[in-house]
């Protein structure tokens, strides 16, 4: 049994290397890894320091999966590869990116034509898995959506109207309208998330900042077929999502109190209500928690993706530099909750 469908949850963190604008105003390296220990080094050990870090000491974390200076292929091997079988015999699973503006969220779930992301690799291993069953015949559709400022729109086409959810007695939460490719190739995906993501809300002036206000939710979705009789065997209906999750940096509380005090404030609230419902998930104190799906688009598309036996994986990320101290602890108490 892997650990994924021991305990339904896994968090990674991922750490980013220094960018070329951080080496070159001499930004250092302050996180460590060794195995499952993650460690945010002293900034009195830095002599050149910001001053608001002057009482920083040396912080320790631990997490199911920890990498630095690793390649998408790596990280997806060690986690959403477990995903995989689950989701081909109808088990509903989510992945979420999370984790500041800059952090390495789009390039872990998109990637580059050099080192494609998580979404391209879990199709490549779809049709890897379904080629060797000579008793089922499956077909891989995807989606692609943007919720920008609580709204739904379509990334797979040009000019999105605003789409709705729905509930559909087989196959769960549905965004109505949404448009659906089946899939034969792995390029054919790559291609259509890359015109996708130039389909995402930006701003002439500032196009990071509106972007890093967007959550993309790609999603695949199985379906089977008895290869001898030819009949469609709806019970075996999975789904994957995954999400690009808008930037943590606007929203980032780390304390369970400060999500409700927060609510109704400016903060993005979707990722709010995304905390809220894995808080209550996680809590294991508590039998039948309410958890408040109905308080954001994210969480209503979700609903039948998280919780229960579905499995859910966040990749948590982060720059290694010193100027993103404060992101950095942020984002890791975050991402510590969650366990
Ligand atoms: P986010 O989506 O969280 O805002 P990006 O994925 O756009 O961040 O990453 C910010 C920049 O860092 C991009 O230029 C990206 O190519 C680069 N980057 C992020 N993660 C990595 C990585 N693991 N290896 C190499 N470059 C990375
Ligand atoms: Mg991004």
């Amino acid at each position: 049994m892997t650990e994924i469908e021991a305990s339904n949850m896994l968090v990674a963190i991922r750490v980013r290397p220094l960018s070329q604008k951080e080496t070159s105003v001499n930004d250092k390296d302050i996180i460590r890894v060794e195995d499952h220990l993650l460690i945010v080094l002293d900034m009195n050990d830095f002599e050149d320091r910001k001053n608001i870090l002057h009482r920083s000491r040396e912080q320790r974390y631990v997490f199911d999966r920890i990498f630095k200076d690793a390649a998408n292929e790596e990280v997806f091997q060690s986690t959403v590869q477990d995903l995989i079988h689950p989701a081909l015999s109808g088990i509903n699973a989510c992945v979420f990116a999370y984790g500041p503006t800059g952090s390495g969220k789009t390039y872990t779930m998109i990637g580059t034509n050099d080192d494609p992301g998580i979404a391209v690799l879990t199709i490549r291993e779809m049709f890897k898995q379904i080629e060797s069953d000579t008793d089922k015949i499956y077909e891989i559709k995807i989606s692609y959506v943007e919720i920008y400022n609580e709204a739904i729109r379509d990334l797979l086409i040009p000019n999105s109207g605003y789409l709705d959810l729905r509930d559909d007695p087989i196959r769960g939460v549905v965004i109505a309208g949404v448009s659906e490719f089946s899939v034969e190739s792995t390029d054919q995906v790559m291609s259509l998330i890359t015109a996708g993501n130039k389909r995402r809300t930006t701003e002439a002036t500032n196009a990071n900042q509106t972007s890093s206000r967007s959550h993309a939710v790609f999603q695949a979705m199985i379906s089977q077929r008895d290869r001898v009789t030819d009949t469609v065997l709806d019970v075996f209906q999975g789904k994957l999502s995954l999400i690009d999750l808008a930037g943590s940096e606007r929203g980032t509380v780390t304390e369970n109190r400060g999500l409700r005090l927060l609510e109704g404030s400016k903060i993005n609230r979707s990722l709010l209500a995304l905390a809220n419902c894995i808080n209550a998930l996680g809590d294991k104190t508590k039998k039948g928690v309410f958890v408040p799906y109905r308080d954001s688009k994210l969480t209503r598309m979700l609903k039948d993706s998280l919780g229960g036996n579905c499995k859910t994986i966040m990749i948590s990320n982060i720059s290694p530099a010193a100027s993103q101290f404060e992101e950095i602890v942020n984002t890791l108490k975050y991402a510590s909750r969650a366990k």
